[in-house]
């Protein structure tokens, strides 16, 4: 594991402004310093009153989405510039739950890792396959395309400032963890094609953190359910750390 591990909360819609402050106490609270680079990414509403909550801390902070525009005729977007000036870190683009309800096409994940990129946002680009297209053989050539689509255009350097996030669609939200084989041969065909940190997401929990973070080529997790609960996040940090 690339030392030290990121592990990053995606709270998914969870989290009103004081949920989110509770949340960010007991994190504060609980997590030990240098125990792994930890980023969270509460909503958008709350993300400013966690960036007041996460300063002096190691913590940081993640968007969950982003437009691919800085400004302009968008109702309801939010620009990486904003991110940008409230402390947001990383965003995370092209989340499976983006893809599958709101329609976000790999050409919009591409124009929207470019605009990270120009604000100086770590890009966390999530790629994956659904339980269909793994039954039929297709993960490789789904994540080829996706990868491919997603990173058109970049340069070498440019993919080695970005994170890339595999999660396997059946896998996010339906407590069915990949296998800790799956997942080595799913990072080891990423890092073929890209040399940069990638993280493994879907379902993982303290109960299953060691297994899936010793695999080789897996550089931290995406977290989401249980990123909401603070003890549960903790012991997935504390595990990733004690790995590397
Ligand atoms: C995610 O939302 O990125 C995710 C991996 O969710 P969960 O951990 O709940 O499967």
């Amino acid at each position: 594991m690339a030392n030290p591990p990121l592990i990053v909360g995606n709270w998914k819609m969870n989290g009103t402004v004081e949920e989110t402050l509770k949340m960010i106490t007991e994190l504060r609270h609980k997590l030990a310093p240098g125990t792994a680079q930890v980023a969270v990414a509460p909503p958008f509403t709350s993300l400013y009153s966690a960036a007041v909550a996460l300063q002096d801390t190691p913590i940081k902070l993640a968007a969950q989405n982003m437009h691919w525009e800085t400004e302009g005729p968008y109702t309801g977007e939010i620009s990486g510039l904003f991110l940008k000036e409230i402390g947001c870190a990383y965003a995370i683009i092209g989340h499976s739950e983006r893809r599958q309800y709101f329609g976000e096409t790999d050409e919009a994940v591409n124009r929207k890792i470019r605009t990270a990129l120009a604000q100086e946002l770590v890009p966390i680009f999530c790629v994956g396959e659904t339980a269909e297209q793994r039954k039929s053989g297709k993960t490789e050539a789904v994540l080829e395309t996706q990868l491919k689509k997603g990173l058109q255009g970049f340069q070498m350097n440019d993919v080695k400032n970005m994170v890339i996030a595999y999660e396997p669609v059946w896998a996010i939200g339906t407590g069915k963890t990949a296998t800790p084989e799956t997942v080595r041969e799913a990072h080891a065909f990423i890092k073929s094609l890209h040399d940069t940190r990638v993280l493994y997401g879907g379902s993982v929990k303290p109960e299953n953190a060691a297994d899936l973070l010793a695999q080789p080529g897996v550089d931290g997790a995406l977290v989401g359910g249980a990123s909401l609960d603070p003890g549960s996040f903790e012991a997935i940090c504390r595990t990733a750390a004690s790995l590397s």
